[in-house]
């Protein structure tokens, strides 16, 4: 408790301060992050106790964990709130608890490693003579207004690797620089952003030129593959004006080439490759996917680096194709794809073990290959691989912690959100899109977690989950097995068969679950003791079970199968599932992996027995013929022949 006083009174009051300082009493969303690092070592001697209750434990330790991570969010939530901003990624908030040094009076050490202003700011000193004071001026670094640019052309030459030249058009408000005529107005910096000009557009490039002939930044706008960047400039208001400018390659431009997993000269001899005994690290991770990798007709790859750098894989499993060239809608056109994206909150841990365990039998177990010849298989195992990093390396202090330090992305928010923006604060929130994208997924499974105890937050009032000034009726959590949160299906009177298929789905994922032993008899105490304990809470308290599978239904369907690539049309069966697993290690590890690998296999096998047709017109014209074929979604379940013939 004198801890807390001391951070709650000194330590925020510094931090909101620092906070204020740097931003000159004007906080703002788009200055984040504010701060690289808040770190907080704190060594005390309080053992944890396990009850003897299936996971249930007593940590004062685990408990702090939570409440600085939460509470420090919420001081910024609650700046935020003041000054009508969102002050949502404020930097890395890093609880660090070490349980050692028994008897031993408790230690803490705690750091902030900032910044000196909001923006970054260019300044200049100027020296008229040697003994003149200098002239100081001050240019504000905000980003320039300047739409999205768009890609208008390429040029390339046969049998030339890479591209000649690669054009991008720009369009601004004005043509020439304005800073002359408005200098005694505003600043330097404030009229560029008014009046955005070719002119001073240009001026940049010629000095990026300059820069790259220097040998500085020669990464930027400099790419190994393409030859000379072109940008064509338009004006906002005359359609006549067009002005170009050229940026050659400079000497070391920026790679092209994606990086690769490689597993050496590792071989497959029948071993067991996947372990369900412990969390995994990205280093495991990726280590089984290259295995995965050498398999025919498993793609590994890259799709994107992460905030901090570190990289986004996933792996396409297919039958070992002959060809050279593989058409994407061909495969998607031909079969059904199943998607399974895991760790998007990364202190959830059981879902890269089970994912890759189903890679595993893919490659290896008779009747899952067997099934990959009616269905397309793509897996991705870590979508937060910042959190992940994180809690791989709490979780060995810390063994029996929740650790939702390493939950979101690097900054504090979820490690998807901006993903469907073209420059997102986290790269890696691109790499779902990415995926369905390509692939045009029938159903994408989202395996997530929660804590395998009761959630405690001691200086937050005995309440958990608080990052804000207001709490929902989850502040209080006690597992209750593995269960669906939100289940949604569309009831279109035009397509009555996605409706069908959405629920032939979700029987076959309560029967497999229900139907293993060992996971239904947790599910079946988990569920008890919080019916016991959640009963009184008449708000928070809902209860309904599919097939004996628990799931927070909607009370209606929707009434459209909707439009794009992330409805129902596409996509007919997407669901997020929850399973308490944090931090799930030994016995429990493996009970988390068996429910996680029996609902993505019951999804594989009904796309894999279902029925669908692949329909194929052609059209004669004056000298051609056009021929197109596709599949019609979704896929249905097996119909014996009689009702077969009733259906057509
Ligand atoms: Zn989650």
């Amino acid at each position: 408790e004198r801890f807390w006083d001391r951070l709650q009174t000194e330590t925020y009051g510094e931090l909101i301060s620092y906070v204020m300082d740097i931003q000159d009493g004007n906080p703002a969303g788009d200055n984040a992050p504010f701060f690289d690092e808040f770190r907080v070592d704190l060594r005390l001697s309080e053992p944890d106790y396990r009850v003897g209750v299936d996971e249930e434990t007593i940590s004062s330790l685990e408990a702090l964990h939570e409440d600085l991570f939460f509470e420090t969010h919420t001081l910024f939530s609650l700046i935020g709130g003041r000054y009508q901003t969102s002050l949502s990624n404020p930097g890395r908030v890093l609880p660090f608890v070490d349980p050692s040094g028994a008897g031993a009076p408790g230690v803490a050490r705690l750091s902030l490693t900032g910044k000196e202003r909001g923006n970054p700011e260019l300044l200049v000193r100027t020296w008229a003579s040697e003994d003149a004071e200098p002239v100081l001026q001050r240019y504000e670094l905000t980003p320039l207004p300047v739409q999205d640019s768009g890609l208008t052309g390429v040029v390339m030459a046969a049998g030339v690797e890479g591209l000649d030249q690669v054009r991008v058009r720009v369009t601004v408000p004005d043509s020439i620089d304005r800073y002359e005529e408005f200098a005694a107005r505003s600043s330097e910096s404030g009229i560029d952003r008014q009046f955005l000009s070719v002119e001073l557009l240009e001026k940049m490039l010629a000095s990026l030129r300059r820069l790259h002939d220097a040998g500085m930044m020669e990464e930027t706008l400099a790419w190994d593959r393409v030859g000379s960047l072109a940008v064509d400039f338009r004006l906002e208001k005359d359609s006549i004006y067009q002005k170009t400018a050229f940026l050659p390659r400079s000497r070391t431009p920026k790679t092209t080439d994606n990086p690769r997993l490689t597993s050496g000269d590792w071989e497959y001899r029948g071993q067991a490759l996947v372990q369900w005994d412990s969390p995994m690290s990205l280093a495991e991770s990726e280590d089984l996917l290259a295995k995965l990798g050498s398999f025919p007709g498993v793609n590994a790859y890259f799709l994107t680096e992460s905030y901090l750098g570190n990289r986004v894989w996933a792996a396409d499993f297919l039958p070992p194709q002959g060809g050279t060239y593989i058409s994407q809608a061909k495969l998607n056109a031909l079969k059904p794809t199943l998607f399974v994206s895991g760790r998007e909150h990364a202190n959830e841990v059981s879902s890269t073990n089970h994912i890759l365990r189903l890679g595993e039998l893919l490659v290896t177990d008779s009747a899952y290959r067997e099934m990959l010849k009616k269905v397309n298989v793509v897996l991705h195992p870590v979508t937060n691989p910042d959190g992940a990093e994180l809690a791989y390396a709490r979780q060995l202090v810390n063994p029996d912690h929740m650790l939702h330090a390493g939950r979101p992305g690097a900054l504090g928010t979820d490690a998807t959100s901006g993903g469907s923006s073209p420059d997102p604060i986290y790269p890696e929130s691109r790499a779902r899109g990415m995926i369905r994208e390509a692939w045009l997924p029938d159903i994408y499974l989202n395996p997530h977690g929660y804590p395998s105890h009761e959630w405690v937050q001691y200086f937050a009032g005995y309440s958990a989950w608080a990052r804000g000034r207001r709490v929902g009726p989850r502040t209080w959590w006690v597992p209750r097995g593995w269960f669906i949160p939100g289940f949604s299906w569309v009831e279109d009177e035009e397509n009555p068969d996605y409706q069908t298929a959405q629920f032939a789905i979700l029987d076959s994922m309560a029967a497999a679950v229900t139907g293993n032993e060992a996971v239904h008899d947790m599910n079946q105490r988990l569920y008890a003791r919080y019916k016991k304990y959640g009963e009184q809470d008449r708000d928070g308290f809902t209860e309904y079970f599919h097939n004996g599978m628990v799931v927070s239904m909607r009370l209606r369907g929707t009434e459209s199968i909707g439009n794009g690539l992330n409805s129902p049309r596409i996509t007919y069966f997407s669901v997020t599932t929850e399973a308490p697993d944090e931090t799930a290690r030994g016995d429990w590890m493996d009970l988390m992996g068996q429910v996680g690998l029996a609902h993505t296999t019951s999804t594989l096998r009904y796309l894999a027995t279902g029925e669908f047709e692949v329909e194929r017109e052609a059209e004669a014209f004056d000298q051609a013929v056009v021929r197109k074929f596709f599949r019609v979604k979704p896929v249905l379940p097996p119909t014996d022949d009689d009702e077969k013939k009733d259906r057509k």
